[in-house]
């Protein structure tokens, strides 16, 4: 951002706020020339950064995707459209809070996970089964280990080979695929 008193490109982000409809974002910056403060006002497509794809390229935010990949992780679970619906939104939110120009996809579908856990277990560990390429059965039988042990009791993850593996999921398109 280009400060407007004296032209400095070098700024701090101070606050950044959304507005209540959730389509503009407001930053108070401080310019790190002349430490004079302004403010900026963005839209929130304009200020989705760029996805950086395990392979290095770039592409669009796009929430379809994000919400495809969940609701192949849900078929089946108790899990409402509309609760997926608004994770999504909520980590494009945060997402575009976070004011950078670039993200790796794999930060993404990390905060997706974070929420996804507390929903439904099984959704969680399809969705991680394929966001997070485990590459071999022992990575993943780890995160079911981790899992277990912080199970309270109320919930039970059923075994991988019944409920995991015998339905196929349809891989998000992001899919972080192993480089050959
Ligand atoms: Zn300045």
């Amino acid at each position: 951002m280009r400060c407007p008193f004296c032209a400095v490109y070098e700024d701090k982000v101070i606050e950044t706020r959304v507005s209540k409809d959730g389509t503009e974002i407001r930053r108070r910056r401080e310019c790190e020339g002349c430490a004079r403060r302004y403010t900026t006002y963005e839209r929130i497509e304009e200020s989705m950064p760029a996805v950086i794809k395990s392979d290095g390229r770039r592409e669009p935010f796009d929430r379809t995707k994000i919400e495809r990949g969940l609701q192949a992780s849900v078929a089946k679970r108790p899990v409402s459209r509309q609760r997926i619906t608004s994770l999504v939104f909520e980590v494009e939110r945060e997402v575009s809070e976070l004011g950078v120009s670039e993200l790796r996809s794999r930060e993404i579908g990390e905060r997706v996970l974070e929420r996804l856990k507390v929903i439904d277990r099984v959704a969680y560990v399809r969705f991680a089964s394929i966001y997070r390429d485990f590459r071999d059965l022992e990575g993943f039988e780890k995160e079911l280990e981790t899992l277990r042990s912080e199970d309270t009791g109320k919930h039970s993850i059923p075994a991988l080979a019944k409920d995991t593996v015998d339905e196929p999921v349809d891989a998000p398109a992001d899919r972080e695929r192993p480089r050959n």
